[in-house]
């Protein structure tokens, strides 16, 4: 749990003069471009030379720089952070590049409660979570001496999706498997994918009403991965596989989507429930979150994994989405999370946003 008082830091705040920053990279130039459109200054943490890619998209880019030799270093320089005003806005790579540990004990007020990466990082208290939201996840094979139909192998802390592999037979897993990783199976899940972006906002009501707070849909996409998002191009996956070529699920890109509006309803009750458990559990999953699901024949939703901030499958609505262009014209999950901070500020309840 971060033991950190988000009230202590922001009594030196300057609440006029706030400054939205995040690590120059994965959806950095929407939430620049969101906040902006917010009115809130800007700043983009940076290692080196890869701040010259902004000067390419000048209406993403931060108004100022500050330069890191690592990551990691970003912890040494949170005093002269907070002397900027500075409220920290993590994405996917942010957390990675920092480490969970660095993350939970950054001195900066940071949107969204830091206490989930427990609960979203572990894959048994994933599970805790999710199944307790009564989702359905994908059935977990505790032995691999019982697959017994088709399975996607998983390393633990493995990023977007490296190594990942499908058995669909014992001996195709031990074949496969590096036995000095650690790793979970579990069914391979067929289906179409739909990673389903929300917002919940524990402060406004004016949106889908839960116990506390409301929620929204604001978008959602399907990953690109190579190599089995192409792999067919090549021939069967089953041919391949005999020539020694098997299939990756390394993430390169988002493709926008959108879901037959009957599932819509669904959509919303899983989102609810997921908020509701961790109301329960943890103090709530503030801002956004995404729901990585596959939708069977029977339409039914499989959760495989929860990210329970911006995800870079949002990238492609900087000017909104089919949904979202139903709440405000031109509204990104970056520009929402500004409206959330900038909200926040005038009713004098950013503790409730941001740990
Ligand atoms: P993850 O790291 O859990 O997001 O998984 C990486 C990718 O593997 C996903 O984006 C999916 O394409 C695929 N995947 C993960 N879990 C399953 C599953 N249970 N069934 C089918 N595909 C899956």
């Amino acid at each position: 749990m971060t033991k950190i008082n988000v009230n202590d830091m922001l009594t030196s705040y300057d609440k006029k003069n706030l400054t939205i920053a995040t690590v120059c990279s994965h959806s950095s130039l929407q939430i620049f471009n969101g906040a902006k459109k917010e009115g809130f200054k800007t700043l983009g943490i940076s290692v080196g030379e890869q701040k010259k890619i902004y000067d390419a998209f000048p209406l993403g880019k931060p108004d100022d720089f500050f330069v890191v030799d690592s990551y990691k270093d970003i912890v040494k320089y949170a005093g002269e952070l907070q002397e900027k005003n500075v409220i920290v806005i993590p994405h996917g790579s942010f957390v990675e590049y920092l480490g969970a540990e660095k993350f939970l004990t950054l001195n900066l007020p940071t949107f969204g409660n830091r206490n989930v990466l427990i609960w979203e990082s572990d894959r048994n208290k994933e599970r805790i979570w999710l199944e307790g939201a009564d989702l359905t996840m994908p059935q977990e094979i505790k032995d691999p001496r019982d697959i017994d139909k088709p399975v996607i192998v998983k390393y633990h802390g493995a990023k977007g999706g490296k190594g990942f592999f499908i058995a669909k037979t014992y001996d195709e897993f031990l074949k496969r498997v590096k036995k000095n990783k650690s790793y979970s199976i579990q069914e391979f899940v067929l289906g179409t994918r739909y990673y389903i972006h929300y917002f919940y906002s524990p402060i406004q009501d004016n949106a889908y009403k839960l116990s506390k707070g409301s929620l929204q849909l604001l978008s959602m996409d399907r990953r690109d991965e190579t190599t089995i998002d192409e792999v067919q191009r090549l021939g069967s996956i089953q041919e391949l596989e005999e020539l020694g070529i098997h299939p990756t699920f390394v993430v390169t890109g988002n493709i926008p989507i959108v879901i037959r509006e009957s599932l819509l309803p669904k959509v919303f009750k899983m989102g609810e429930a997921v908020v509701e458990k961790s109301l329960e559990l943890f103090g709530g999953v503030i801002g956004s979150f995404c729901l990585e699901s596959v939708v069977t024949e029977n339409l039914e939703f499989k959760v495989f994994e929860i990210s329970a901030r911006i995800v870079a499958g949002t990238n492609p609505y900087i000017s909104g989405s089919p949904y979202s262009e139903f709440i405000q014209p031109d509204l990104s999950t970056g520009r929402r999370i500004a409206q959330e901070i900038k909200y926040a500020t005038k009713q004098k309840v950013l503790d409730k946003i941001l740990t």
